[in-house]
């Protein structure tokens, strides 16, 4: 155990050098380091080491050997392990929350209580399913046969920066339930938590090769896809990015499931509680400072309440304290990178040059104590149309678009004019028309008066350009999976 504190303690170091873990072992690149930055102050606080082709080589290899002592093993003893990883996570969401900070911006607050306890749920969820997994069987007059789930081989994760642990898990956690070994190659933004993880795994019993890491940007990610030893890739990212996930795992056909954007609406009508539709819209813009794939970044609002809605949402934003991450005071951290907070800030002049009105934020702030972070005023975008950039186009920031609807077939036809389809919300009193509209809106998760709420067990997923496949529930433990028939001749 000390061993695991003494990791987590030279992760947390200024200075550390991030090198991939490779059958147990941290491996040196021969390739130049690359800065990790810590958002919250603009300081260089680590390097990585991106991984080498000849290191994804020896990684596949040593993941393939790994793999078939694993599949060997009863269901029941690989959920020990997985259960005793979800054990350590929780043992130590303090530390892991303070990496996770490090690594994205977030609020403590946030790491603490949602993101890696997420990824413990994860752990505990896949090792309570995996060995449920059963096959059918069938019967012919002179046959039988039966069907069961086997393992892919060797998955790999390629990771987004905004949930780095929950990302890693959600991935790792099904396809090791199902028999597989697992590279993680976490996004170059923030590498901190996929070493953490990796020593987590070890310490919980995996043999060596199992669970590795892969550091590296997407030049190391394009040699995973094009991987022949690499079964299926699963990514979390951009819907560009997914794009080039699937032409670039063609040629080995690997199978891959996409967790791509989003450009979610959450459909306020007037019979709502107006104190909760407040207070969703806001949670679902300017949670993890609205970097969310399936945050709610068109508000429509039935006009007969827009004038009030606009006014107490703007109002609420602008109260927000934004800041260090790591104080309880804050309600917002820092964006991931001075790159993407200069690219969300482009997005909002470009919103003001097509006539949205800026009703509250739309400014990069320095709070003090750390000026030099990357930081950014909640904002309402307000007199926005459905053709503007803002709300067409994922920002993935803390930015609200807000429209006004007429009436319901107003709403739901808006809401769908979009080639995006993660989630979808719906605050309104009427049962009846919340089942109504949720049955006629095009999104992978629906939710009603709430938002963004994913417990262990339920499917997580895009429709549309959203993405490919689920993460979170049985489908993904399937989707690590294939199924072999076995016919008996009597
Ligand atoms: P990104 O697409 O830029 O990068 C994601 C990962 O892909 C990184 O690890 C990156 O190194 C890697 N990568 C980039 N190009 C690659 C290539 N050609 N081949 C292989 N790997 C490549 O995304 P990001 O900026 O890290 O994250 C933000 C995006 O992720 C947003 O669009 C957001 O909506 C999406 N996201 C989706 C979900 C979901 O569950 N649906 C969750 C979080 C984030």
């Amino acid at each position: 155990m000390s061993g695991l504190m003494d990791i987590f303690a030279h992760l947390e170091q200024e200075g550390v050098q991030l090198s991939s873990i490779i059958n147990g072992a941290a491996v040196k690149s021969p390739l130049p380091a690359m800065p990790k930055i810590n958002p919250a102050t603009g300081t260089v606080i680590a390097s990585i080491e991106p991984a080498s082709p000849e290191m994804l080589d020896d990684a596949v290899r040593y993941a393939a050997a790994a793999q078939k002592d694993w599949a060997a093993r009863a269901a029941h003893e690989r959920a020990e392990i997985l259960s005793h990883v979800a054990r350590l996570i929780t043992e130590h969401v303090d530390v892991l929350s303070r990496l996770e900070v490090l690594d994205v911006g977030k609020l403590y607050s946030e790491a603490v209580s949602a993101d890696v306890p997420s990824g413990a749920e994860s752990f505990a969820f896949f090792a309570a399913a995996c060995a449920t997994a059963h096959g059918t069987s069938h019967r012919w007059p002179d046959a039988i046969a039966y069907t069961e789930r086997v393992p892919l081989g060797v998955c790999a994760g390629i990771g987004a920066w905004n949930y780095p642990i929950q990302v890693a898990s959600w991935k790792a956690a099904p396809a090791l339930a199902a028999g597989n070994a697992f590279i993680l190659k976490p996004s170059e933004e923030t590498p901190l938590t996929a070493n953490a993880l990796a020593a987590i795994c070890r310490e919980a019993g995996m043999p060596d090769g199992l669970f590795q890491v892969l550091h590296g940007d997407h030049v190391i990610g394009q040699a995973i896809c094009a991987h022949r030893g690499i079964a299926k890739v699963s990514l979390t990212g951009g819907v560009d990015t997914g794009k080039l996930i699937v032409a670039q795992s063609a040629a080995s056909l690997k199978k891959v499931t996409l967790e791509l954007g989003g450009k979610a609406p959450l459909l306020v009508f007037a019979d709502a509680d107006f104190d909760l539709a407040v207070q969703l819209a806001l949670d679902a813009n300017f949670y993890t400072a609205g970097e969310v794939c399936s945050n709610a970044t068109r508000v429509f609002v039935e006009d007969s309440i827009a004038d009030k809605f606009i006014q107490a949402v703007s109002a609420r934003a602008a109260e927000m304290h934004v800041g260090d991450p790591m104080s309880p005071d804050m309600q917002m951290g820092a964006i991931v990178s001075e790159e993407h907070l200069i690219k969300v800030l482009g997005d909002v002049a470009v919103a003001q040059q097509q006539g949205a009105i800026i009703a509250a934020g739309g400014t990069r702030l320095h709070p003090a104590g750390v000026e030099g972070g990357y930081y950014m005023a909640p904002t309402v975008l307000t007199g926005c149309t459905d053709e503007m950039a803002c709300v067409t186009d994922e920002i993935f920031g803390p930015v609200m678009s807000i429209l006004r609807f007429t009436d319901e077939d107003d709403a739901v036809r808006r809401a769908n004019n979009t080639h995006y389809g993660l989630g979808a919300g719906i605050v309104t009193s009427d049962l009846t028309r919340a089942h109504r509209v949720a049955g006629h809106l095009e999104a992978g998760n629906i939710w009603v008066n709430s938002y963004n709420l994913i417990p262990p067990g339920l499917p997580f997923g895009g429709s549309k350009q959203s993405g490919m496949g689920r993460e979170g529930s049985l489908y993904a433990l399937e989707s690590y999976t294939e199924v072999k028939a076995t016919y008996i001749q009597l």
